[in-house]
């Protein structure tokens, strides 16, 4: 991406801004109140000691009384005690909401945003590449929400401290010099204005050598992103479990460490990020903190000389001279942040690109009947279906119903559209013509959640999450313990169960709990099994249920395969055509078409038939 792409206009910049500030609001208001107020406190209360202190030097030189000079320690201690307690206090807060949550929502918005949307945008590989590049920004360098608010909060920050730095000062350029002293050309008004013109175009260069050192990581953004995950991908590759075998046998340790050993990757001491921070970049920021020396030093001789020559005494000194140089940082540090904002803007306005992605699906409101007796009727009349973006038909003209209450198989080659029959029976993607009907109506009428509740499936790669095992099968933590056991015993697995010291409250691998176990692919699988069972929908689908099943755990769950369907319309995709017999009805899928329909004998009897010819080509493995 060229730098030129990536400029947003100030007052896009500014609607971004605002448009994120909102939503942060949204997400978290203590992650966001507790970052103003810390930034807020501890800019406004560095000015409180220094005007204090100028009091209490005051008095001194002035010969006050005692007592009122004693009053006044007491209170500057006291205040500056309570003020650093309170400082302490918001940082702590900040530290518990803004630091430890900014990143945390990020990847809460993303991820409310993917799983609202339908699936075909969620799927669609444009989303995800975009998802990825957000990503790749985020974990880079922050880049996005979690920058733009930290812009946001450094203005904040510049505000209060250039304000703070101008109510203290103000006095510095009114106060006089005595007529009589030599000194007293400072009271022109000339010698006022060279001062604060010096002190802008001071402010100006060091804002602008910052800025110009602060860009080359915006610049560099993409660079550093796809190093910090190629580093991120082979650093942890040497300590990720299942890679250690592999990395052992072939000797490919030194290969996925070589990111971290060689002095010239891209994080490396003499690397290209290393080679910049020690040319343009170092040199930079060196130039700008030697100029905020060399002000303070200007700045320091202002003063001193309107104090020599009578104007204010020595307490005042301490003030202007500290609050002259807080005002500066303030202002190089405003100026620095709107070219710092713009920039950033542009990986603010990628991250709405992915949240404003529509969602192209018809919603329909229809409620779905709950019927006691389960007669939901599925038809697909005519349905073809193109996968977006693709020429060619994934399923063409597929007629089909379901009997209610019955066994069905879809068997067919790799590629002959069985998963893709499902995703439209789920409703994943909308058919390009035809249309699914549920008890006669068109599926895209009915509220899609609702229609949703109608199916359980058993996906191929089904993901079981860290949970403990009843709350896995049970969906929740407010799960029907007696209808997950029948669950489990339905699937097949109350032996293992009853091996369990801990049962039900098992943790499904080590990953959230050390006491976890890592269950094998079949036992998963029932386990996956046992969920949907447990969610009790009139209609299951299971797709290759058994692909992780050795030959007798694959025997034992077709034994209890009319317990675990009960009285659902069951659809079941296998492409072993020996798992099937059981089914009452078999459709063989080809090219996206059903190619033959009808009972395992049946479509033996065609000994010509796709089914025969699939039945044979498969029986000779086991001859
Ligand atoms: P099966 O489940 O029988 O192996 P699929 O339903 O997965 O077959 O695939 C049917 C056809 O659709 C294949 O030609 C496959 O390449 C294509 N296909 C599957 N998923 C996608 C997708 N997300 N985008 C484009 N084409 C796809």
């Amino acid at each position: 991406m060229s730098d030129k792409e990536k400029k947003v206009s100030l007052r896009e910049t500014v609607s971004l801004y605002l448009r994120m500030l909102r939503l942060m609001l949204k997400k978290s208001r203590k992650m966001v109140l507790s970052v103003i107020f810390s930034t807020l406190f501890d800019a406004g209360f560095v000015y409180v000691p220094i005007w204090l202190s100028a009091r209490i030097i005051s008095a001194l030189s002035d010969h006050a009384p005692v007592p009122e000079i004693r009053f006044l320690v007491i209170l500057t201690l006291s205040v500056t005690a309570a003020g650093t307690f309170a400082g302490i206090a918001l940082r702590r807060l900040k530290r518990v909401y803004y630091d430890e949550g900014t990143y945390l929502e990020t990847i809460r918005i993303w991820q409310e945003k993917l799983l609202s949307a339908d699936f075909s945008v969620a799927d669609d590989p444009k989303t995800q590449a975009l998802l990825s590049e957000l990503r790749q920004y985020t974990n880079g360098g922050g880049y996005g929400f979690i920058r733009s608010l930290e812009s946001f909060v450094k203005m904040l920050r510049a505000f209060v401290t250039m304000l703070g730095g101008i109510v203290l000062t103000v006095s510095l350029f009114r106060s006089r010099v005595p007529e009589g002293s030599a000194l007293r050309f400072l009271n022109h008004p000339l010698s006022a204005l060279s001062v604060i013109l010096l002190f802008a175009a001071f402010a100006v260069v060091s804002q602008t050598i910052t800025g110009w050192a602060e860009k080359y990581w915006y610049e560099n953004a993409d660079e550093h992103s796809a190093a910090n995950r190629l580093f991120g991908h082979f650093l942890y590759l040497g300590i990720s479990s299942p890679a250690e075998a592999d990395l052992r046998l072939y000797k490919q340790i030194a290969f996925s460490n070589r990111f971290a050993s060689d002095k010239t990757s891209t994080f490396c001491s003499q690397g290209p990020f290393a080679m910049k921070a020690r040319g343009r970049v170092g040199i930079s920021l060196a130039a700008a903190a030697a100029l905020s020396v060399l002000l303070s030093g200007l700045i320091a001789a202002y003063v001193g000389l309107k104090a020599l020559g009578g104007a204010f005494g020595i307490g005042l000194v301490t003030q202007y001279a500290a609050a002259a140089v807080k005002l500066f940082s303030g202002l190089a540090e405003g100026g620095g942040i709107i070219g710092e904002s713009r920039a950033n803007a542009w990986f603010l306005k990628k991250n709405f690109e992915f949240l404003d992605l529509p969602n192209p699906m018809y919603q329909g409101s229809l409620t779905i009947e709950k019927r006691r007796d389960r007669n939901y009727e599925i038809e697909f009349r005519n349905v073809s279906f193109r996968y977006p973006g693709s020429d060619a038909y994934a399923l063409r003209n597929v007629n089909f119903s379901f009997r209610i209450g019955k066994r069905l198989a879809i068997v067919g080659e790799n590629g002959s559209g069985k998963t893709t029959f499902i995703k439209l029976l789920a409703r994943l993607y909308d058919p390009t013509e035809g249309e699914i009907l549920l008890n006669g109506i068109d599926i895209r009428k009915y509220d899609y959640r609702e229609y949703l509740s109608v199916f359980s499936v058993v996906f191929q790669d089904f993901c079981l999450p860290a949970f403990r095992l009843g709350e896995t099968v049970g969906s929740g933590s407010g799960y029907d313990r007696k209808r997950v056991l029948d669950a489990l015993k339905k699937a097949g697995f109350s032996e293992r169960l009853s091996e369990l010291p801990n049962g039900l409250d098992t943790f499904i691998t080590k990953e959230y709990d050390a006491s976890g176990v890592e269950f094998s692919g079949g036992e998963s699988q029932k386990i996956a099994i046992a969920r949907s069972v447990y969610r009790d929908a009139p209609f299951m689908i299971l797709d290759e249920p058994t692909a992780a099943l050795d030959p007798k755990a694959e025997a034992e769950v077709y034994s209890k395969f009319d317990d675990i369907a009960g009285d659902r319309t069951t659809v079941f995709i296998s492409h072993r055509l020996s798992s099937c017999r059981f089914c009452d009805e078999i459709a063989v899928f080809s090219d996206g078409k059903v190619v033959q329909q009808g009972p395992h004998e049946a479509l033996l009897r065609d000994t010509e038939g796709p089914y025969a010819k699939l039945w044979n080509a498969q029986a000779q493995w086991y001859v």
